[in-house]
């Protein structure tokens, strides 16, 4: 798919990046709609359909409020509000970060004026507001809480892990693991179409995704499933696509 291709571009190429607040301005939004799907009772993820929307959205409900994971473009932010609401009444309580790209981080600024509390690894604050090139994020669009290592989330049932990554696509990925639903959202380290795009320029290494990609599989049982940028996948998945970047590694 055309928006594939401009997706995966964006997250595998930092000189694209640097161009999110012009070339995608000029970008026809309006066509875009926010496909919804369940994943279980009260975990979705958001996927925009008709034009280059960004990396899905995953959203946990409940009574103690909406976890967003990523927010996609900028323009796209009511869209996705409007989405949430469709699921839920209750308040847009947390925002995570999966990583530092655009496509993923392009409505800080919109969540963060409504007070959502934004969440991410240390390295996507610090890149943010100093990126090697371009605009450094406006103040409210900065998670407001990093961790280092780990942290965890107790909200609607759930328990949360957010964790840190080697430095596979960037040096700042995170992954949320869901122990209920039995769930991981991987961010843009893991994809299905084709291989892992390694951001040097945002820190990303080849020898860190590798290690990435084998830590997420062993956090995964049986039926866990993977949250890719673009559609989720079960275990299996996730083992032929560590395997065969493995041996591509090997070859080199
Ligand atoms: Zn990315």
């Amino acid at each position: 798919m055309p928006q594939l291709s401009s997706k995966l571009a964006l997250c595998s190429l930092p000189v694209a990046l640097l161009a999110v607040g012009s070339a995608f301005g000029q970008q026809d939004f309006s066509a875009i709609t926010i496909k919804t799907n369940k994943l279980t009772d009260n975990l979705y993820y958001l996927d925009g359909v008709g034009g280059n929307a960004g990396g899905n959205v995953g959203v946990l409900i409940g009574d103690d409020g909406v976890l967003m994971i990523d927010d996609q473009f900028a323009p796209l932010s009511e869209k996705l509000q409007a989405a949430i609401k469709a699921l839920s009444n209750k308040p847009i309580r947390m925002l995570i970060n999966t990583h530092v790209h655009g496509d993923h981080t392009g409505g800080n600024e919109n969540f963060g004026k409504l007070g959502v509390d934004i969440i991410a690894h240390d390295n996507v604050r610090v890149r943010l507001a100093k990126p090697a090139t371009g605009n450094p994020a406006a103040a409210v669009a900065l998670p407001i809480v990093t961790y280092g290592d780990k942290m965890s989330l107790h909200l609607n049932g759930e328990t949360i892990t957010i964790g840190k990554l080697p430095p596979a696509h960037t040096d700042g990925d995170s992954y949320i693991h869901f122990a209920k639903a039995d769930v991981i959202h991987a961010g843009d380290v893991f994809r299905t179409t084709g291989y892992p795009g390694v951001d040097g320029g945002n820190g990303g290494t080849v020898k860190g995704t590798i290690a990435a990609l084998q830590a997420i599989v062993e956090m995964a049982g049986p039926n866990t499933k993977i949250l890719p940028a673009t559609a989720s996948f079960r275990r299996a998945t996730m083992w032929r696509g560590f395997a065969i970047t493995r041996s591509k590694r090997s070859a080199v």
